[in-house]
């Protein structure tokens, strides 16, 4: 069985304040452990951490090897101070800051880093995000110093310049990747780069009322499409579902992910995200300090 290369063991799929309340006065074990046998019961023994800032995803890793599942974690996510991110992550100001925070992930067992560069989707409407990217010099020095520092680098990036930056600086992943350019997705398939599109995030909420149906099926089709380029092209793509997130259980949240990938990738899928999932699991691990 496949893995899942995006999940945030934090979160409950239902409302992510209450969620993070459960463990703010640290990792909860209790709450950890049925969430990682359902996953084994599913038979998934690959797991990839978004992160969160109060030690959970690095408390999973510690009882998720203790049951044989290979578990990579960030140890938090990094954001910048006043941008996106802050309900999940570490703020940096500075460069000084951000090379104190990289300090920190290797104290937590870091596998990776992972950045925060751009909002999320609008889900009321098509084509527009809730934060504008970081300034595409700023994202390129972040993944030179991370990559310096022998860290692989998993960015939340959406918006086409934003992408394009990033994958323009070698970064490792891109999670999410809305609203790329079809240029962009050359770019993303020439560039190696492995590409989590994370389409339960967007396909689950269909029918929720919350949000204009008309608005999510239009992110979900062109997110569709991109998938199906960027496979056509020969890139990279990986089974992640955001598991976690709202509307997006453990667990369901990775076979959801899976149907919404057939939709686009059709025969040679499992073969694909085989390969993807084996290239994450070389790549998402700490270098020796060059
Ligand atoms: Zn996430």
């Amino acid at each position: 069985m496949l893995g899942d290369c995006h999940i945030h063991m934090i979160l409950d799929g239902v409302y992510y304040r209450s969620a993070i309340d459960r463990h703010r006065q640290g990792p909860v074990d209790s709450l950890i452990r049925p969430i990682l046998s359902c996953y084994q019961k599913l038979g998934i023994s690959f797991l990839r951490d978004g992160g969160d800032a109060w030690g959970v995803c690095s408390r999973a890793k510690v009882l998720a090897e203790q049951m044989g599942i290979d578990y990579r974690q960030p140890g938090f996510p990094i954001y910048k101070a006043g941008h996106y991110g802050s309900f999940l992550g570490r703020a940096y100001e500075t460069l000084a800051d951000y090379r104190r925070l990289l300090h920190q992930v290797r104290q937590s067992r870091g596998d990776f880093v992972k950045l925060m560069i751009s909002g999320i989707m609008d889900f009321t409407t098509f084509g527009r995000l809730s934060c504008p990217g970081l300034p595409s010099q700023e994202i390129m020095e972040l993944i030179h110093i991370a990559h310096q520092e022998g860290f692989a680098v998993m960015v939340h990036a959406n918006g086409d310049e934003t992408i394009s930056a990033a994958l323009g600086a070698g970064v490792d992943s891109v999670e999410h990747g809305a609203y790329m350019t079809p240029e962009t997705r050359s770019q993303l398939a020439e560039s190696g780069a492995i590409w989590v599109p994370t389409l339960a995030t967007v396909g689950n909420l269909l029918g929720s009322g919350r949000y204009p149906d008309q608005v999510l099926r239009a992110i979900l089709e062109s997110q569709l499409e991109a998938v199906a380029q960027v496979s056509a092209l020969g890139g990279h793509i990986a089974l992640g579902s955001d598991a976690g997130a709202w509307r997006v259980p453990h667990g369901q949240g990775t076979l959801d992910e899976y149907a919404l990938l057939r939709q686009a990738m059709g025969p040679g899928l499992d073969r694909h995200l085989q390969a993807s999932q084996a290239l994450m699991a070389s790549r998402f691990q700490v270098c020796e300090k060059p």
